[in-house]
């Protein structure tokens, strides 16, 4: 057994998901309520943590490679922590592989990182990963600063259980975290300077509590609530199922000036039979009347999704379909990806594996298709008038960043602040982003 100095500084690495960004954030709080200070670069850091995704194989790679990067030139490594959902699924392994790993803590249970740290320095290896996902959120500690963004989870894990899908096995069961909790940290992000929210959950839709006055709320309650805080500009959500859009949250999209015009709402596949092999409970004809009802309410919403191409036993022509779903809808931007067998899902010991050549090729028509959706999203913005929150600097002098109601980065020059909201005309379209001029306030 041997100690080590207790570490001073410290750096946390988030892979994947927006919810990870939202736990690394967390964790530093944690640890530097602590006494540690943030280090910008991991190689300053005498603690890393590595907050780790396990949703496709490639991210579970990454970790390792990432743990082999610590390695200095002296042969020392800092202390090494891995969190997030690799630790969970894989947490035995990584220790057994990784002896340069000295803590392992699931994404429920990293409110006791420094205490692990302090074992850890000890000498003594740590892991942990209870699920008692409401232990974690009261043992953290209160928000304080923020950007002009800020991420806020409001519910974890998923009871949907999809085939091809880690996240029930790796977040647990889905949780509601109490709507009284949401609105004092969401309070406490605005006091710290955040003007946009993004309301967080594997399933955010499917949120449900009790409001202030004891109330059976959904997601549009909470919305409404957060809406109310005359400080508070912007609310998004994000990620939806399509059976938990309720009638109030769509109906919101209408009435809620504050929610952004933007739902990304996964549908996975365009064809039925793959879509219930895939245990989606939804099917296309009931995905699009969901999106038909959410244009009714907000003519201008902007789509976005995630498709999964090349899941087993997907043909060409039920692949053609998913093609004809994205003609079909017009997705603003959109999220791609191969299907990964990931262990313990019923997926992977599915028949009919789809080749790897084959899957390159669907992907690469998919995203040649949302691509092409993209850039005509952008253009047909142009000669539009619209707000943008500036979020940082950009690279020209005078320049600013930020972004519009519908998710777009928009570039502009003129007087501005990190955190002002400022009036745009939209000019100029390229795939990934805009360029505005400004428009004076009306008085
Ligand atoms: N809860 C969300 C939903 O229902 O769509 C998604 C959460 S998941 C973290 C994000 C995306 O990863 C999924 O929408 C899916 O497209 C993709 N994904 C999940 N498992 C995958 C797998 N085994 N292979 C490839 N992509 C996967
Ligand atoms: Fe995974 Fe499906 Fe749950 Fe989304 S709904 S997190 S894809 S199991």
């Amino acid at each position: 057994m041997s100690t080590t100095t207790p570490p001073k500084t410290f750096h946390v690495k988030s892979f994947g998901c927006q919810m990870n960004v939202y736990d690394g954030e967390r964790m530093a709080e944690l640890l530097t309520a602590q006494g540690l200070t943030a280090a910008d670069a991991r190689d300053d850091a005498d603690l890393v943590v590595l907050n780790t995704c396990h949703i496709r194989e490639k991210a579970t790679e990454k970790v390792y490679s990432d743990i082999g990067r610590l390695r200095r030139e002296d042969g020392s490594s800092p202390l090494i922590a891995v969190a997030g959902c690799v630790a969970q699924a894989e947490g035995a392994e990584i220790m057994a592989r990784a002896p340069s790993v000295k803590v392992v803590v699931g994404p429920q249970a990293y409110h006791r990182l420094p205490d692990m740290v302090a074992e850890a320095a000890a000498g003594k290896r740590a892991t942990e990963t209870d699920m008692p996902a409401e232990a974690k959120f009261a043992a953290l500690p209160k928000r304080r600063r923020s950007g002009p963004t800020a991420f806020l989870t409001v519910q974890e894990g998923c009871d949907k259980f999809c085939t091809y899908c880690v996240v029930p096995y790796t977040r647990g069961a889905e949780i509601s975290r109490p709507f009284t909790d949401l609105v004092e940290e969401a309070k406490l992000l605005v006091a710290g300077g955040a003007r946009e929210i993004t309301l967080l959950g594997q399933n955010v839709n499917a949120w449900e509590g009790e409001d202030d006055k004891g109330r059976a709320v959904g997601l549009d309650g909470l919305i409404r609530a957060l809406a109310a805080d005359p400080d508070l500009a912007r609310i998004r959500y994000t990620t939806s199922h399509p059976n938990d859009m309720t009638d109030g949250l769509i109906a919101a999209h209408g009435e809620v000036d504050k929610l952004m015009p933007f739902l990304h709402l996964p549908v996975q596949a365009g064809n039925d039979r793959v879509l219930r092999a895939m245990n989606r409970s939804h099917s296309v004809d009931s995905y699009l009347k969901v999106l038909d009802r959410v244009r009714a309410t907000r003519p201008d919403i902007a789509l976005s999704g995630d498709f999964i191409v090349g899941f087993p036993g997907e043909t060409d022509a039920e692949f053609e379909d998913t093609l004809r779903l994205v003609d079909a809808v017009g997705y603003a931007q959109a999220f791609s990806f191969k299907y990964s067998a990931r262990p313990g899902t019923p997926a992977a010991t599915m028949a009919d594996h789809v080749a790897a050549e084959v899957m390159d090729e669907r992907l690469k028509r998919l995203q040649d298709a949302l691509n092409r959706d993209q850039v005509a999203f952008n253009r047909a913005s142009v000669g539009r008038t619209c707000d943008v929150l500036v979020e940082r600097r950009g690279k020209l002098p005078g320049q600013w960043l930020g972004k519009s109601p519908w998710l777009q980065s928009v570039h502009f020059i003129g007087d501005a602040q990190i955190g002002d909201i400022v009036r745009v005309e939209l000019v100029e379209a390229g795939a990934n982003s805009l360029a505005g001029t400004v428009l004076p306030r009306a008085a």
